[in-house]
């Protein structure tokens, strides 16, 4: 998303060095500690923890990354010695070159944060990483043809090797973790919602994302920026979806891949499989708050998308378990209810600061068992003082704000609470931005509204395939 909903005046620029957090210590939470100790072998227990029965329900965790935006256009010579580089150089040079002080509010990801955010990652019992997409800073394009030049295809190898690095960064902290990709609106090097169905750059993100072992993911990947994939262990199926192909800030005549990745997910959900399904996009369903509180229409998608979209979760409320987006970069709900139930999504806090908010990332876990999704955390970065160090941290758990379970009956209750007032509301409010600025006003209230999204009714004529316009 390329456009500030409120910002707070920034303070960044007196910041310390970055020391490394004493990250797991701090974030491993109660839950995993006790599925830890649980699974870990009994001679190197006490012998009270050996008398002590498992633990019921061992849980695992995934990390949610959402809105990265790694900005490596520090200075013109730094993004120069970065274009001559094979990707593999890039991190030697970053570390050499880059800032030391992790960007602030207005600011997209730089090195130092990105590198801040990794360290402070937790790694144990982590079971896959989901990335929700905007890989790219805000206004890669430009800023690369005005310092470094080259062309469309210099560009191109530029993102590449961009993106390739934050890939092989996490691989470094998290070896043998596998990773799930998301394709956001910024992430084209010919513009913002710019990607092209069936072009070169989703051919070689399909190469560089999904696993050689997997040709039928990668085949819808390089044509519509979509896979089904089926995650770790017995945690179910994710299925991530490229809806910048249905955002209305899309420009261009259409050609057809729309239409063609919303028959594909159709056909996709009517398929059954063993566990839990996950839906995973860059943009939410729903309104767009910020351009109904300024006048404009009010939906982030085409209504004809939106309207097959909504129809096609209303269809399947106990299919899909989850849906996960970014692009907002707040922490948010949406309650999309069609005539057979509700599909619950949850919006992830961005790790960028360029909206204002704090940085974040996010864990969330489920039963291993089974795969249903249990809790929800978001860390983000807390600066401090000017001369203290900065260090991250638990921003809220989802299950201790709310009361409830993060499934899709919890959230509907958090949802109805926040829109009840009080406690909730408040807690909703404080957390939106990670607690860099607290929700009011008018913005308060235009969110509040976007909370519920109510599908249309079951035999919508959005369904059928229509040609691209
Ligand atoms: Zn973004």
């Amino acid at each position: 998303m390329a456009r500030p909903a409120a910002q707070k005046p920034g303070q960044p620029g007196a910041l310390t060095p970055r020391r490394p957090p004493r990250a797991l210590p701090r974030l491993l939470p109660r839950a995993a500690l006790a599925a830890l100790l649980a699974s870990a072998p009994a001679a190197a227990l006490p012998a009270r923890s050996r008398a002590a029965p498992p633990a019921p329900d061992p849980e695992a965790r995934a990390l949610v990354l959402a809105d990265i935006h790694l900005d490596p256009f520090e200075s013109p010579a730094l993004a120069r010695s970065l274009d001559a580089a094979p990707a593999r150089r890039w991190e030697a040079i970053l570390n050499r070159d880059a800032r030391r002080a992790p960007s602030g509010p207005g600011a997209d990801t730089d090195w130092a944060l990105w590198r801040s955010a990794l360290d402070a990652l937790p790694r144990r019992r982590v079971a896959y990483v989901l990335l929700l997409g905007d890989y790219l800073c805000h206004g890669f394009g430009a800023r690369y043809d005005r310092m470094v030049g080259g062309g469309a295809a210099a560009r191109r190898e530029f993102a590449l090797k961009e993106i390739g690095v934050l890939k092989r960064s996490l691989e470094e902290r998290l070896p043998g973790v596998p990773l799930y990709w998301v394709l956001g609106n910024e992430d084209s090097p010919d513009g913002d919602y710019a990607v092209r169905a069936g072009g070169i750059f989703l051919g070689r993100l399909a190469g560089l994302w999904l696993p050689p072992g997997d040709p039928t993911a990668r085949r819808s990947f390089a044509r519509w920026g979509c896979a089904s994939r089926a995650l770790p262990g017995r945690a179910g199926t994710l299925v991530s979806l490229d809806d910048v192909l249905w955002a209305q800030e899309r420009r261009g005549p259409g050609d057809g891949s729309g239409a063609a990745e919303m028959a594909w997910l159709k056909r996709r959900l009517a398929r059954r499989e063993a566990g839990p399904l996950l839906l995973a996009l860059h943009i939410p369903p729903g309104r767009d708050p910020y351009a109904a509180a300024h006048g404009r229409p009010a939906g982030f998608l085409r209504p004809r998308f939106e309207r097959a979209l909504e129809a096609l979760l209303g269809a399947h409320p106990g299919r899909v378990r989850l849906v996960l987006a970014g692009h907002t970069h707040f922490d948010d709900f949406r309650l999309v209810r069609g005539p057979r139930g509700a599909v619950a999504a949850h919006l992830a806090l961005s790790l960028s600061p360029v909206h204002g908010n704090a940085p974040g990332f996010s864990e969330l876990d489920y039963r291993v068992a089974d795969g249903t999704p249990l809790d929800w955390r978001t860390y983000t970065l807390d600066r401090g003082s000017p001369g203290r160090s900065n260090r991250w941290g638990l921003e809220y758990d989802f299950h201790r704000t709310y009361g409830t379970a993060f499934d899709p009956a919890g959230i509907a209750a958090a949802v109805s609470a926040i829109e009840a007032g009080g406690k909730a509301r408040a807690s909703y409010d404080r957390l939106y931005a990670g607690g860099a600025f607290t929700l009011s006003g008018p913005q308060e209230r235009a969110q509040i509204r976007a909370l519920e999204v109510h599908g249309p009714a079951p035999k919508s004529p959005a369904l059928d395939p229509a040609p691209a316009h």
